[in-house]
């Protein structure tokens, strides 16, 4: 956990306003007021039915044990037409050992062009947001429920995730991560095979997958950018996992 001025620090990088009591010692610790929580965007947007993972995968890629190889399965990855106008795949980045696996919803431009997820403002904002928790990126695992830019940035479709989906699965098999930050409604709902609001996703232990494996949902980075307001209830939600995985780690 951080503590102090670290923690201050990683804080004002998320613009969270920090609340001290006049009468509190210098380092005390930071208890916000609740926020009424806003209308937002991210909350009520109306989109396409998710339907269950497993439903949802069209060709099993079968088991892949090898790093190499699914990687390369996703770079000759044709299945759909996101194929013909990305630059690169986006296999996702990170420690191959890590505990903690952060999944996004898809690549950017700027992702696109470099081949790694989560470089771009976005990006930077997440990596705060891990730091915050003590979690510098290199020693997480990060990777998208897309692996291909989807033109304009728009949402996925629901085909594009059905053929996709697959080699997060793999990807998750060959991590067996401890636990998995889901960053945004995208990857909330498609993970969780749900059309429920991240409102209500947030703030609740999810498990994922055969292994069960703890999920715990926020918002996305690039939400947060938009709507700095709920950054505080990010860092709720950032906590909570923290503790979450303190506690299956310490058990
Ligand atoms: N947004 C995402 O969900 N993933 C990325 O990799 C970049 C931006």
């Amino acid at each position: 956990m951080q503590h102090g001025p670290l923690r201050n620090a990683y804080l004002d990088a998320l613009g969270i306003d920090r609340w001290v009591r006049r009468d509190a010692p210098a380092e005390a610790p930071i208890e916000a007021p609740a926020a009424p929580a806003p209308q937002v965007a991210e909350a009520v947007a109306p989109k396409p039915p998710a339907v269950p993972v497993q439903a949802r995968v069209r060709e099993p890629l079968g088991p892949i044990t090898d790093w190499g190889v699914l990687r390369e399965r996703v770079a000759t990855c044709t299945a759909c037409d996101l194929c013909k106008t990305r630059t690169q795949t986006v296999f996702g980045v990170g420690n191959t050992q890590a505990d903690w696996l952060i999944i996004g919803e898809a690549p950017g431009g700027e992702e696109d062009r470099q081949g790694e997820p989560f470089v771009g403002r976005a990006g930077q904002l997440l990596n705060a947001m891990l730091l915050a928790i003590g979690l510098p990126r290199e020693s997480v695992f990060i990777a998208n429920i897309l692996k291909c830019r989807p033109p304009g940035n728009r949402d996925p479709k629901p085909e594009e995730v059905s053929n996709c989906l697959p080699f997060l699965s793999a990807q998750i098999a060959l991590l067996k991560p401890k636990i998995i930050l889901a960053v945004g409604r995208i990857a909330a709902q498609n993970l969780l095979a749900t059309d429920a609001p991240l409102a209500r996703l947030r703030g609740k232990l999810h498990q994922f997958g055969e292994a069960n494996t703890p999920l715990v949902i926020t918002y996305h980075p690039a939400y947060l950018l938009r709507t700095p307001a709920d950054k505080r209830k990010a860092w709720e939600d950032l906590k909570f996992a923290r503790d979450t995985y303190q506690r299956l780690v310490t058990n």
